[in-house]
């Protein structure tokens, strides 16, 4: 019987909207997860340059019929999900039935795959998403997915594909983060016929970490766990002497899934307020675990961002993990900072009120309760005694993951003193940054926009564009749709695929990656106006209009507040001297030298 359904287009049209097959990374990532919701304990991926030319994953999952193995390639067909309900606590990686279909449609795809107790498996070919065979095969039990030559049909993809290198290093992440996410899968991963690393798949997070970061990582690990309030936390966090220069290391996966969550972020660094310097940030691999009902999955395309029912139970769950580990660790000696201790870490327990529900204040300080229960603890213990001054360098077994790590690690574990500070952000508009000899206040949405605007011009011809697999539907005038049709061409050079849906409707179905899905309308319809508007425009002209709103729309909003990393990009931006002026010729920074404070309070 067939498992597999086409979903219904209500639930279908239910379903968040977007890319999926971006790059070799993310066919791994959908692949492994697929082989994962299948049930399987041991997992093959194997790649060869960089994923661009040859992708395998192949598992010992529950296999497909050979009925099945036809219908999983079409459009929202999916075993995971069959009605709106469905949605509501969806406990499988996947659920939208888009990845296989997508993934075909731009590659050669090779399947083999055979149930447990079917006595023949079954061989399909595709080629540009069209089934070209389907023949019987003598195969093992389980699935091997096989992709060949990613975006071979797609010329204009395949054009901003980066090398085969960093490709690999985007698969070695996505690797990373699925071995990661469900320990209790062994993930063997081959690179250009190299084993890279091999998981034991014993569901001890601890080898998992060890097996794909090193002791090194490892040893500056501390245990941590929480169970509150319905939210369970377990994992680890580093020490605040292993910090590192960035978040690259921080995974947190929120039922075995990896998420990107800044309420999650937030809660971590929380914890570390006292301990780490400024511009260091903690590492982590914590998994969360909340009933599939109080998460809701279907925010974001890529699956990776999440809306928790109860934000403050998971926030506090994090922080306390963490909190109690760092405790637990400074309650030990371990801790030693030099010269600058970490101030109020000794004995402090500080419990907001309401939010510390299970655990009582003496117990949560000793660590009672919280104990982790699926390690060993005397197997982390850390050397009594650590020199910070030395360099601290980290040599990862695997490479690291997909975002460049700029300087990290490299330098000694104090940061030479920096050359401004961001003292924080005023009228939810400007940054306000202390310089040598005077503060510097910067309009973050006009620097952000310029910067946007600025990589966009460079990026020549066509910018980096993101694939919708649901094209983004929305009204438009039928003035506004003469413009769009006439300007196809224009549109599509700047990375918009439109075109008339049905009457009054115009469907994007590529768009710049800058762009967010939700600003796509506001953003076509600006450009289609001012088209209209400046029709006597030279082509240059018209051009760098449509990027200014391309870059206004994708830039932060003045009046939402900014979160630091993002103030650090712009501001290191601007401090770089790159960016000085906004597209419109309006200043995104403004110097205050101390000279003139010190006039204006009759100092000098
Ligand atoms: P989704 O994972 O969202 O359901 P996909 O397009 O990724 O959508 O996969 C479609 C269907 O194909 C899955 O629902 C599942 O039934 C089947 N499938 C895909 N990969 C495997 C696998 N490795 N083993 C068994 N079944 C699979
Ligand atoms: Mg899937």
């Amino acid at each position: 019987m067939s498992k597999i359904q086409v979903l219904p287009p209500h639930v279908a049209d239910l379903i968040a909207a977007g890319e999926v097959v971006e790059r070799p990374g993310s066919v791994v990532k959908e692949l492994m997860e697929n082989s994962i919701d299948a049930g399987a304990t041991v997992l093959t991926v194997e790649i060869k340059n960089g994923g661009m030319t040859y992708i395998r994953v192949t598992d010992n999952g529950c296999g497909m019929s050979s009925e099945d193995a036809q219908t999983a390639f079409l459009r929202h067909a999916t075993s995971k999900l069959k009605n709106e309900r469905g949605l509501e606590a969806i406990s499988t990686l996947g659920f939208r039935g888009e990845a296989l279909a997508a993934i075909a449609s731009v590659s050669r795809v090779t399947l083999k795959t055979r149930e447990k107790d079917s006595p023949e498996g079954t061989e399909v070919r595709l080629e540009a998403g069209e089934i070209t065979d389907v023949s019987p095969s003598g195969c093992a039990y389980g699935t091997t997915m096989i992709v060949e030559n990613l975006f071979y049909n797609t010329p204009a993809r395949l054009k901003f594909m980066k090398n085969d290198r960093a490709e690999g290093l985007a698969v070695t992440g996505a690797v990373l983060k699925e071995a990661l996410s469900h320990p209790e899968v062994s993930v063997r991963y081959i690179r250009d016929g190299k084993e890279e690393c091999h998981t034991a798949g014993d569901g001890r997070p601890a080898s998992c970490l060890y097996t794909l970061f090193g002791n090194d990582v490892f040893s500056g690990m501390l245990p941590a766990e929480t169970d509150m309030d319905g939210v369970k936390v377990s994992g680890f966090v580093s020490s605040p002497g292993s910090a590192r220069g960035n978040r690259t290391h921080q995974f947190f996966f929120v039922n075995n899934r990896y998420v990107k969550s800044k309420t999650l972020q937030a809660a971590l660094e929380q914890a570390y307020k006292n301990s780490l310097f400024t511009g260091r940030y903690p590492a982590c691999v914590l998994y969360i675990t909340i009933p599939p009902g109080e998460v809701d999955v279907n925010v974001h395309p890529a699956k990776t961002e999440v809306r928790f029912l109860r934000e403050k139970a998971v926030f506090d769950g994090v922080y306390y993990a963490a909190l109690a580990a760092l405790d637990r660790q400074h309650d030990r000696g371990e801790l030693s900072l030099p010269e600058e201790k970490p101030p109020v870490m000794k004995g402090r327990v500080s419990v907001p009120s309401g939010g510390f529900k299970t655990v009582s204040a003496e117990s949560y300080r000793s660590g009672g309760g919280m104990r982790p229960v699926s390690v060993e603890r005397g197997f982390f213990r850390r050397p009594a005694v650590r020199d910070h001054s030395v360099p601290y360098t980290v040599t990862p077994k695997m490479p690291k993951t997909t975002e460049p790590e700029p300087e990290e690690e490299q330098a000694s574990f104090l940061p030479e003193a920096p050359k401004w500070r961001i003292i924080g952000e005023a009228l939810k508009t400007y940054i306000i940054v202390e310089v040598q000899d005077g503060i510097v206040l910067i309009d973050k949405h006009a620097a952000h926009e310029r910067m946007i605007f600025d990589r966009l011009k460079a990026a020549g011809d066509r910018p980096m564009t993101q694939i919708l697999l649901a094209p983004v539907i929305f009204p438009l005038s039928p003035e506004d749709m003469d413009v769009l049709t006439e300007n196809a061409g224009f549109f599509r050079e700047l990375g918009f695929e439109a075109e008339e849906f049905s009457s009054g409707r115009a469907a994007v179905r590529e768009a710049p990656e800058d762009v967010d899905a939700a600003d796509i309308p506001e953003t076509v319809t600006e450009i289609c106006e001012k088209l209209r508007s400046g029709k006597t425009a030279d082509a240059a002209t018209r051009r760098d209009e449509a990027l200014h709103t391309i870059a206004c729309k994708a830039a932060i909003k003045a009046g939402k507040r900014s979160e630091t990393p993002e103030m650090q990009v712009i501001v290191e931006s601007v401090m770089r001297d790159e960016v000085r002026y906004c597209p419109h010729g309006r200043p995104v920074a403004m110097d205050i030298t101390k000279a003139q404070i010190d006039k204006g309070f009759k100092r000098i």
